[in-house]
């Protein structure tokens, strides 16, 4: 099994884009999760791009809008339907009080939170420096997605 975005066959999984899965390697995965890009790494953009695969075609668009690479943009095909599923993550994430977050805000927790694997975040903690993700609905806070309605911006 090969990366779909980059060729690499390295501790290759499943990411699921749009009720679709595409096999995506470590580094790839890794740099969608936290919002890092690597531009030269995403390189590999250039052949993604003529995927026909939905969930190929959605992801690469999305990481080609956050590059600013609107030179490939502009000569992608994605279908209406396509386009707009791509476009739809763009859609703003709310905290609580319905104030937009944003990369880089910092937010309280406003319930005591149980952690997958165990834990509890408190209520009160404060997370500095926040991404947004890709998950609809959730917030990346030191490699914990959070609901966003569980925070607060501070
Ligand atoms: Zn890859």
């Amino acid at each position: 099994m090969v990366c779909e975005l980059c060729g690499s066959g390295k501790n290759v999984t499943g990411f699921e884009v749009e009720g679709e899965i595409v096999n995506l390697c470590e580094e790839c995965k890794s740099q969608i999760e936290s919002g890092d890009l690597d531009e030269n790494h995403f390189q590999c953009l250039n052949e993604s791009m003529w995927s026909d695969k939905k969930g190929v075609k959605i992801l690469t668009y999305r990481l080609l809008k956050k590059l600013g690479r609107t030179d490939l943009l502009d000569m992608m095909y994605l279908s209406d339907e396509e386009l707009a599923l791509a476009q739809k993550e763009e859609e703003e994430k709310l905290d609580s009080v319905g104030n937009r977050l944003r990369d880089g805000d910092s937010v309280m927790v406003i319930k005591d939170l149980n952690v997958k694997g165990g834990g509890v975040i408190k209520r009160g903690t404060v997370f500095k420096n926040i991404r947004l993700g890709d998950t609809p609905g959730h917030i990346l806070a030191k490699n914990i997605y959070i609901k966003t309605e569980f925070v607060k911006k501070v």
